[in-house]
């Protein structure tokens, strides 16, 4: 089991007072905190070795080459793609998502195609394919989802036809904590000939993720998620195709050539960086790898299940609390208490402290779906403790109190 008393003083982020009270920081799933030695690689890039990558014959820009590669490298073994040509630096997983969207989707559907979403996607796995469809004359369409949350599975070959070129899904939602089995969708996905999409999101820094034992075709995830700076996604790609898809964006350095006449493109993973990449960010999320696997991903997997579990157990004996969302699940709960707005709770936690999100956490249609206008998430990583959930239910009771109600 992970010590996560030890690993908060890694954060120094989280070793100060919010309104005269202790930081607990419960919104992980939106951006989690950097721990020391990402802090440090990025100081020390911009301290030491600083340039520009893949054009100075410098020292400095060999070092700058060299590091910004080795955390390719990381990713590719993080995530075990068969090589670092599959690993596509970009700014975030939205944009991965949206490389797909327009190399891969726009230039290959037509009218009479089908993608299919599933109703619990993060509008950044939604509305790239609305784009994607509207601009082909494709169409979209929906898993069924059960009661607590989760993909119905048992329709999947109704739902998976040879119309469908293309079924994108996400790994686990940022709203209901599910984790979706994403291997029996890659199955059924083959068997029609469709080519499968996953957002990582809300897995990669949660739990070990294999994208050959998943079996998907594209996996996007951010580093801002995991410890690493903003500014820095990742997708992944199965290398063949990759090569046949057009580049996404056109500039420097996703060249090989360039005439007036016309262009030829660089190799993999090139062809999809053009211009300047985000290269402290990518060495920070480098850092952030070495530090999560030092922990181990089995290991963050277990312990954030663990307080989980006890973060629901305890808040379903505050009176008047909704839970939603299947029972196993990721690192988060995301609830409702009476009637008090989830704005109006997250304030009056915010005076106790306690940082937690609240809104549709750009999932409205999984808003709908719940009946509800919004709803409060606490998010968990690898520095909450059990005191974390305790400060949560004491805020939650001083926050019925102060709207009104007894607990
Ligand atoms: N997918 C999921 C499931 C997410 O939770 C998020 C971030 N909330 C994203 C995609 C988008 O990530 P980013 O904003 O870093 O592109």
């Amino acid at each position: 089991m992970i010590d996560a008393r030890a690993l908060r003083k890694d954060f120094p982020v989280l070793d100060q007072r919010v309104n005269g009270r202790p930081l607990v920081y419960l919104d992980s799933a939106a951006t989690a905190q950097k721990p020391r030695p990402v802090i440090d690689a990025v100081r020390r890039f911009f301290e030491e070795d600083n340039a520009n990558v893949h054009r100075a014959i410098h020292a400095l820009g060999e070092r700058a080459t060299a590091k910004y590669e080795e955390a390719r490298r990381k990713v590719a073994r993080f995530i075990n793609a068969p090589s670092e040509r599959t690993i596509i630096f970009t700014k975030n997983a939205t944009e991965s998502i949206n490389l797909v969207a327009y190399s891969w989707a726009r230039a290959r559907l037509k009218p009479g195609d089908e993608i299919l979403v599933s109703p619990i996607e993060h509008h950044s796995n939604l509305v790239p394919w609305q784009l994607a469809a509207r601009a082909t004359g494709a169409t979209l369409r929906f898993f069924d989802v059960t009661e607590d949350g989760q993909l119905r599975l048992d329709n999947l070959d109704s739902l998976i036809s040879e119309r469908t070129r293309l079924v994108a899904v996400t790994h686990v939602s940022n709203v209901l904590g599910t984790i979706v089995p994403v291997a029996s969708i890659v199955a059924a996905a083959r068997r029609a000939g469709a080519v499968v999409l996953v957002d990582g999101a809300q897995s990669v820094p949660h739990m070990p993720v294999d994208v050959q034992a998943l079996g998907c075709d594209f996996f996007a995830f951010s580093g801002h998620k995991m410890g690493a700076p903003t500014g820095i996604g990742v997708l992944y790609g199965r290398e063949e195709l990759l090569e046949a898809m057009d580049p996404f964006l056109g500039g420097g350095d996703m060249i090989s050539s360039v005439r007036l006449s016309g262009s030829e493109w660089a190799e993999l993973p090139y062809k999809f960086e053009a211009g300047t990449p985000p290269i402290a960010e990518a060495i920070g999320l480098g850092a952030a790898i070495d530090y999560l696997t030092a922990i181990g991903m089995d290991r963050v997997h277990a312990y954030e299940r663990r307080l989980t579990a006890y973060a629901r157990e305890r808040l379903e004996q505050l009176p008047g609390i909704t839970i939603y969302g299947p029972k196993e699940r990721g690192g988060l709960l995301t609830f409702n208490v009476d009637e008090i707005h989830p704005h109006d709770l997250a304030t009056v936690l915010d005076q106790h402290g306690i940082a937690i999100r609240a809104g549709h956490h750009c999932a409205q249609p999984v808003m709908e779906w719940l009946g509800v206008p919004a709803t409060a998430r606490a998010s968990f990583w690898v520095y909450n403790t059990e005191d974390d959930v305790e400060r949560l239910v004491e805020g939650l009771r001083a926050a019925k109190e102060f709207f009104g109600y007894v607990a």
